[in-house]
């Protein structure tokens, strides 16, 4: 492999080997369909994958029968968002988001938006943080939702979700949030932050692949989502489609995992990280983007003014890091995300992620700091 330092955490993680252990048998010897209800294979599977949704639901203190596998993120944001749709039908059809979500939420607003719905997105200040008031204001009779993600992907910059959700629960609105980078590495309390919807996926948080999962809330207000996908009512009629047993296991056991280390992984990650950007910054015109002191411990965002993000990325040989997020970076402009906190397109284009995971050592840290001050 040529990029031997991996600091791209936030595009993907690896699978851990307890993951994959926890995995096999159910490739071969529990094979089962979790939906076959009339012999032990069936019967081993559904065990399986009510074991899972019992992992991932403690992982953000949810109940098992709010949680419902998908395919991953993106699958879940639609479900979400797309859902709402026809469940309000026209009477309700404000929706209120934020300039710096992910474009797999801005794109499913845009259909959204073709279909008739009115779509106000708050813009960010220089840290990637919206205005609490500006987004009380923004709230109208015909709000049914608010779509606000807890950590931003490329600064990690953290939204204060659980005054989001008391701000629209006063005006009847239902919060939908974007955990996709924080779930597994942060505590998420979706009682306790009051959270509708909620979307995480497993190949974030050491997990495999192609699957992960929306939080629905049982409860007051209750939400119903119409589904996405239609067939033989599996997932309580929500979600159709023979269950990826293998995925979800190797997904149930990875919120397991996180549950027990995120705490430790957090303290010797955010040390890292720190050193990293205390190193970096001495160069000249650097700095970082986003919110230093509300942020995701693993990520770093740096401005490297002088120099082109390309270039640096090019020079960097033996090192996996990123310019934007994993999906935008395909498109190669700027990001969406530092323009709308007020970077120019220049400053966009000289920034780099270094999303940091379980694996990296100081040593990693040296070597990175090393080569990128060889280039000033
Ligand atoms: N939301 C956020 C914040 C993300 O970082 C990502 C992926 O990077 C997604 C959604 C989409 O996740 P996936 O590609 O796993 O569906």
């Amino acid at each position: 492999m040529n990029n031997s330092i991996y600091l791209d955490h936030n595009a993907t993680t690896p699978v851990l080997e307890d993951v994959l252990s926890a995995m096999l048998p159910y490739f071969t010897q529990h094979f089962g369909n979790a939906s076959s209800k009339t012999h032990a294979y069936g019967w081993i599977a559904e065990q399986a994958v009510e074991t899972a949704q019992i992992q991932v639901a403690q992982l953000i203190n949810a109940n098992k029968e709010e949680i419902i596998f998908t395919s991953g993120a993106t699958e879940s944001i639609n479900m979400a968002i797309k859902g709402i749709l026809n469940v309000y039908g026209g009477t309700k059809n404000h929706i209120i988001t934020c300039a710096t979500e992910h474009l797999a939420v801005l794109e499913t607003l845009d259909v959204l938006a073709k279909k008739g719905f009115e779509i106000t997105v708050l813009p960010v200040n220089r840290l990637g943080q919206i205005d609490l008031e500006q987004f009380k204001k923004a709230i109208n009779e015909k709000t049914c939702l608010a779509c606000i993600m807890h950590a931003n992907n490329e600064t990690g910059t953290l939204h204060p979700i659980k005054e989001i959700a008391k701000i629209a629960h006063e005006k009847n609105v239902l919060v939908f949030c974007d955990a996709t980078q924080t779930a597994g590495k942060m505590i998420i309390d979706v009682k306790d932050d009051d959270i509708d919807l909620l979307c995480m996926a497993s190949h974030k948080m050491y997990g495999p692949k192609g699957v992960g999962a929306l939080y629905i809330k049982k409860g007051n207000p209750r939400v119903t989502l119409t589904p996405l996908i239609d067939g033989g009512g599996h997932q309580h009629g929500l979600r159709s489609g023979t269950l990826n047993v293998t995925g979800i296991v190797g997904f149930g056991k990875a919120c397991d995992i996180a549950t027990n280390s995120m705490w430790d992984d957090g303290i010797k990650i955010s040390r890292l990280k720190t050193i990293l950007e205390q190193r970096l910054t001495l160069l000249p015109n650097t700095f970082i983007n986003g919110d230093i002191k509300n942020r995701l411990y693993n990520t770093t965002n740096i401005c490297f003014k002088d120099k082109s993000a390309a270039d640096l990325i090019k020079n960097l040989k033996n090192v996996a890091v990123a310019n934007g997020s994993a999906c935008a970076s395909a498109k190669s402009t700027a990001s969406h995300v530092l323009l709308a906190m007020g970077l120019t397109e220049n400053e966009a284009q000289s920034s780099l992620r270094f999303s940091f995971g379980k694996s990296n050592t100081m040593e990693e840290v040296e070597q990175v700091v090393a080569m990128i001050s060889t280039l000033y």
